[in-house]
């Protein structure tokens, strides 16, 4: 028996080209999770009211006008069966052979292309299907099933399709009063868990909450989504008191985002995105976020709960969502990461997240101290590790300096400060603030007045490996480098009155130290770096430099103390009063090895600090006596 629109009724009619085996791969290995099934067939009723609505645009005449939009889902625990309806397009039975007898044929995106051509550049990002594969997921959980549908058109008959998934299906006429479709599912026996309520509000809630019409869930027609998706907004109708809901709700945590950016691009894709930087990298016990990564969705729907290939790893702490119109929604975990929408979506997702620091630095810098001291390490992180974005990340880092250990300078800061014949960057290593700001490599640049950047932390090291310049300044070490002036250090209250030595009698003192310390260190010599300290140690030329040094140590790699360069202050009185020969060696050795381990003390470099104690002990019984 035939329709008029040429439809075999009533006999198996085998899936055009496409076998049962891709049928097979399509159920068993493009989905992780069973229960995406009901995704799809929610999207689909989705996409036949958008659709619907499209049509009424122009046409007047359509069936049922006064149908409220909306799908409605209720099972049978004791037939085991599922159903959905919906009041879209439908269906004819010549639609059905159509879209659900040839695999990876879509409707929506005939529809897309159709709407495209008659519209010109009409937006049509309701629509969620098109590739013409979702439907098919419910085989994953169906023995067999039946979907009725009645379609937009008044003189359309009602018709039904068949099929338990195997290699045919039938279409038949049927009964339905209504417009709309109704997909009537026979449940597998070990997928009953599609019975209960509240299984399927867990999993509507969780994929399709955001959709645009009401679901409405069991006999009692419960609405169980919220239905509005924020990010969809136009940022500029959106209130801050959503934002800060919003946030609430998808993470539960009691503390307000210290930030966020709400994201509506067009090129080079086209996507949306809610995103926040929590108050404390912890997540608190009661959080609804188990894991890092952001809320993937392709058009309202959630594909994935916790994607982590939208930003580069040291930027995972922000939460949100991100969705997109291009994405395929039937796409698989392994897929997605592979996908050049996806490479596309990180690159401005992690752009969006920089500039939102970038904002927070500038226009709240009591905010930005407060994600500065939760998120430094990871922003150095990706300045040593991100070469894609280490130019944009250089403008977020903070440091303390030597002249104002308490406050957090920016580079841009540093450059506003610098004195006019300044030409580098100058920063200080060491363990601590505290015992950095005593470091006789300070001296000359305190004389000159020159701010010092502390780099302290174990992550400053390895980042100095990559940050050498900032802007047009080079980035320089003070242990290594003059503060850039003219002028040399000049004799000052704070040097010794005595006659300063004779190059023969500081030669002598050089010696002295050289023949004490030995293989201890690579060279003895005078410097006029200094001011208050009698002596300090550098590296000799060539050496690892203390950048890597340091990272070597905090690594805990063996390898041996480079021999340093003690380098002695000539205008120091210690220095000066060592050229006399005294009665008591003993005590001008003592004090040579005193000045030597002062300075390796300073560097961070004694290996035992506290056996300088009985050495003390004696210069201070010597200087009672
Ligand atoms: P896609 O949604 O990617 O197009 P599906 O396999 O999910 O692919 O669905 C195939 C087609 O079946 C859809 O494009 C649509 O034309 C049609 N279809 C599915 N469900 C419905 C429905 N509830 N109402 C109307 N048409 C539907
Ligand atoms: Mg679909």
């Amino acid at each position: 028996m035939s329709q008029d629109d040429g439809v075999t009724l009533n006999q198996p009619i085998a899936f055009k080209a496409e076998t049962r085996q891709l049928l097979d791969i399509l159920i068993h290995s493009l989905y992780t999770e069973r229960e995406v099934f009901l995704r799809e067939l929610i999207s689909n009723a989705s996409d036949a009211l958008t659709r619907l609505s499209f049509e009424m645009l122009t046409n007047h005449g359509v069936l049922d006008p006064e149908l409220e939009p909306a799908i409605w889902i209720q099972s049978d625990p004791e037939k085991r069966t599922l159903t959905l309806r919906d009041s879209g397009i439908g269906m004819s039975s010549a639609d059905l052979a159509e879209n659900l007898g040839t695999i990876a044929h879509s409707g929506a995106r005939s529809f897309l292309e159709a709407a495209k051509q008659a519209n010109g550049d009409t937006k049509l990002t309701d629509i969620i299907g098109q590739f013409g594969v979702g439907f098919y997921s419910a085989f994953m959980v169906a023995d067999s099933i039946r979907v009725v549908s009645r379609s937009f058109q008044k003189d359309a008959q009602a018709a039904a399709w068949y099929s338990t998934g195997n290699d045919t299906f039938v279409i038949e006429t049927a009964e339905k009063t209504e417009r709309g479709t109704e997909v009537i599912i026979q449940l597998k026996e070990d997928a009953a868990e599609f019975t209960q309520e509240s299984r399927l509000r867990e999993i509507i809630k969780k994929h399709s909450d955001f959709i645009s019409y009401p679901i409405y869930l069991g006999e009692k027609k419960e609405r169980v989504n919220q239905q509005s998706a924020l990010w969809r907004q136009q940022p500029r109708q959106v209130q801050p008191q959503d934002y800060l809901d919003f946030y609430k709700q998808i993470t539960l945590d009691m503390e307000p985002p210290l930030a966020q950016a709400h994201l509506a691009v067009d090129a080079p894709v086209q996507m949306y995105a809610l995103l926040f930087v929590p108050a404390s990298l912890e997540r608190n016990f009661f959080s609804l976020r188990k894991q890092e990564g952001l809320k993937l969705y392709a058009r309202k729907v959630l594909i994935q709960d916790y994607c982590l290939d939208l930003l580069p790893e040291y930027l995972r702490f922000i939460q949100g969502v991100v969705d997109s119109e291009d994405l395929q929604l039937n796409v698989s975990r392994e897929s997605i990461q592979s996908n050049r929408i996806m490479a596309q979506m990180k690159k401005v997702v992690t752009g969006k997240v920089i500039d939102m620091l970038k904002t927070l630095g500038k226009d709240k810098p009591e905010e930005f101290e407060k994600f500065w001291k939760v998120y430094s390490r990871l922003i150095k992180e990706g300045v040593s590790s991100d070469p894609e974005n280490y130019e944009t990340l250089l403008p977020l880092l903070r440091f303390h300096t030597v002249n104002q250990p308490q406050k957090w300078i920016s580079l841009d800061d540093y450059l506003l400060e610098m004195k006019i014949d300044q030409k580098k960057v100058f920063y200080i290593l060491g363990d601590d603030d505290r015992s950095v700001l005593h470091s006789p490599h300070l001296e000359a640049f305190r004389h000159e007045n020159q701010d010092v950047l502390i780099m302290t932390d174990p992550l400053d090291s390895f980042m100095l490996m990559r940050l050498d310049k900032y802007k047009d300044f080079e980035l320089a070490n003070v242990a290594n480098e003059m503060p850039d002036s003219e002028e040399k250090p000049k004799d000052d209250a704070t040097q010794s009155d005595e006659p300063n030595l004779e190059q023969g009698e500081l030669d002598a003192v050089v010696a002295r130290f050289k023949g004490q310390l030995g293989e201890r260190v690579s060279e003895v010599r005078t410097t006029d770096r200094l001011v208050e300290s009698p002596a300090r140690l550098v590296d000799p030329d060539g050496a690892l430099n203390p950048e890597m040094q340091r990272v070597y140590r905090l690594l805990n790699k063996e390898f041996p103390t480079p021999q340093k360069v003690l380098e002695l202050n000539p205008q120091h009185s210690i220095i000066k009063h060592l050229a006399h020969i005294r009665e008591d060696a003993a005590l001008n050795e003592m004090i040579i090895e005193q000045v030597y381990e002062n300075a390796l003390l300073i560097e961070g470099l004694h290996p035992d600090p506290a056996s300088m104690i009985e050495r003390i002990q004696k210069l201070m019984e010597k200087a009672l006596g």
